[in-house]
């Protein structure tokens, strides 16, 4: 089995795991389809589940030949429903619930929740939402025991879903127990990236590292950005992270939804300034869950991610638990590939500070981009130890085929993320002929109607990182295939 990888689209794709989707073959499938790297989300299973799962993506990565990258979906300090005394239960107008302490409750007025000081933070006048939003209430008073309410948006809820308080600031911890024990899971378990929910201020992040730290865990860190406190402390919480989720999902429900469009700009724009990676999620096929094609607006949000510059977009239940995940993944890249092809994001201006503190090799790869386009070379390649330099080049934005090739696997799969990037295991990357002969190898089969990618004659351009060659810390070659 080969990925088809010419004319895949260069904006990633995450797509989440689930039981639509977690059988070696299914996932095998997917990756033929595009996916770059999947989620495994831990709001959903116990650790033996996400093991599991995770030897399964080991095994389609293997049987693929595809290095894909594994995003561990902490899920941070989310308040959920308690037991409720019916499921489903039905929420009127104007009907009145009454928020109390404890799990569960038998009378079907009374809710409670996972969080035990829900009482004590709740104030007159605050939304409590409830099903994705669909359902809210108004809180009325609020007494030493109990927090009474009204409906002021009906609908029907069941037990342990989500608690969206926008606006309500909880004093509720970055991370509850399970996440800590996840987190720890997955720097034993080699995952690439570790997304936190929830993410309030830089703090929150830097709380996540510094434990990922203490396990030497080298995954990247993910902010997902779903609340408004978030908003507010953006440029700091980018700054601290590695990379950034759109989680429009909660975001939706936390801010009003009409601003949410313009709230993803900015979070690209932000993200794009400061050098990390972004990715898009949720709802961007939404249809697709009991569709086999997605519809306008669906395709027009995708295409559009991709123009604010985003580096990948995500999948969540459409691929987790919908009936057409393999079409999501294909009609996703086939969207991103042709909105490429159109129109390229341009690359984006990035902060003088970041800048400069990688100016070298800021440098070189953007000249490397100039010259390949300058001579139209068919790829280039660049060698990297810890994947640094491709991440950089990917913030050159360009269509000539981009191989990052690494003697890390770990550096390999964290690629994955790179907008643009086709990331490669190889050893002796400080061998610059051994290396050309590498990706050579590997552009000779990559054929679009019978043509080869690259032939005998054409050019490759080569941008090493700092410490692959010796005595040099960035080199720019370009060498002709004889
Ligand atoms: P979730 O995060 O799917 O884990 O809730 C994404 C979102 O909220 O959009
Ligand atoms: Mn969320």
């Amino acid at each position: 089995m080969t990925r088809p990888r010419l004319n895949e689209a260069r904006t990633k794709i995450v797509a989440t795991v689930g039981p639509a989707c977690d059988s070696v073959e299914r996932l095998c499938e997917l990756i033929e389809a595009g996916v770059d790297v999947f989620r495994i989300n831990s709001a959903h299973g116990t650790i033996e589940q996400h093991a599991e799962k995770l030897a399964n993506i080991r095994t389609a990565s293997i049987q693929t030949g595809f290095p894909v990258g594994v995003l561990l979906d902490l899920a941070g300090p989310k308040i959920r429903l308690g037991q409720l005394a019916t499921e489903p239960m039905q929420c009127s107008l104007g009907q009145k619930f009454t928020f109390i302490r404890g799990q569960s409750s038998d009378a079907p007025d009374e809710l409670t929740s996972s969080y035990a000081r829900l009482i004590d933070e709740l104030d007159r006048g605050d939304r409590v939402m409830l099903a994705d939003g669909t359902v809210a209430l108004e809180v009325e008073s609020v007494s030493a025991d109990k927090a009474v309410c009204h409906v002021v948006a009906p609908g029907e809820i069941r037990s342990r879903q989500g608690i969206n308080l926008p606006g309500v600031k909880l004093s509720v911890s970055a991370m509850l127990p399970a996440d800590i024990e996840n987190a720890i899971w997955a720097a034993q378990n080699e995952i690439d990236f570790i997304s936190l929910s929830f993410v309030r201020t830089s703090e929150d992040v830097r709380s996540l590292k510094d434990l990922l730290g203490s396990y030497e865990c080298p995954a990247l860190v993910i902010a997902k950005i779903e609340k408004p406190e978030a908003l507010e402390n953006l440029e700091r919480i980018v700054e601290e992270a590695d990379g950034v989720m759109v989680a429009r999902g909660d975001l939706g429900v936390e801010i009003d939804v009409a601003e949410t469009p313009v709230a993803q700009k900015r979070i690209i724009a932000t993200c794009k300034r400061h050098m990390k990676p972004v990715i898009v999620a949720t709802q961007m096929l939404e249809s697709m869950h009991h569709s086999s094609r997605p519809t306008r607006a669906e395709a027009s949000d995708v295409a559009n991610a991709v123009l604010d510059g985003t580096d990948a977009c995500m999948l969540s239940g459409e691929t987790a638990i919908g009936d057409y995940p393999r079409e999501a993944v294909a009609i996703m890249n086939r969207i991103m590939r042709k909105t490429e092809e159109s129109e390229l994001p341009t690359s984006p201006a990035v902060d003088g500070k970041i800048e400069a503190a990688h100016r070298m090799a800021h440098a070189v790869a953007q000249a490397g981009t100039s010259v390949a386009e300058a001579i139209g070379s068919k790829l280039i390649a660049i060698a990297t130890h810890s994947g640094g330099t491709a991440w950089v080049k990917s913030n050159t934005r360009s269509l000539i085929p981009t191989v990052a090739v690494s003697d890390h696997v770990a550096s390999v799969r964290r690629m994955n993320l790179f907008w643009g990037i086709e990331p490669m295991l190889c050893e002796n990357i400080q061998d610059t002929h051994h290396l050309i002969e590498h990706v050579t190898r590997w552009a000779s089969a990559q054929t679009d109607n019978g043509v080869a990618l690259v032939n005998s004659g054409d050019t490759i351009v080569v941008v090493s990182g700092s410490d692959v060659i010796e005595n040099a810390d960035s080199v720019l070659s370009v060498h002709t295939l004889p």
